[in-house]
């Protein structure tokens, strides 16, 4: 029987997740309002550390902060995401 064999190698097709670059600036705004009403588009902008691909194609990028934030909500909608966190330091 090869059926183990054959559930190793078939496995969901995720979305291809590009890497980070200094250049991805985090998305929060683009998802979340601000505090008290206030419009916060392109208010972070810090450099991205996270990138999430939801299953629609979409890709969102978040700073450390913001995607520790938002990743059980990018996880729950179906995102892959990648996280570089671990390279902030390096
Ligand atoms: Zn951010």
């Amino acid at each position: 029987m090869s059926i183990a064999t054959l559930d190793h190698d078939v496995q969901p097709v995720a979305p291809a997740v590009p890497p980070l670059t200094a250049f991805d600036r985090c998305d929060a705004s683009a998802v979340v309002g601000g505090p008290n009403g206030t419009s916060a588009r392109g208010a972070c902008n810090a450099q991205a550390y996270v990138r999430a691909v939801l299953p629609s194609g979409q890709d969102l990028v978040f700073c450390a902060h913001h995607g520790r934030k938002h990743e059980a909500a990018l996880a729950a909608a179906g995102a892959t995401i990648r996280d570089e966190t671990d390279t902030i330091d390096a």
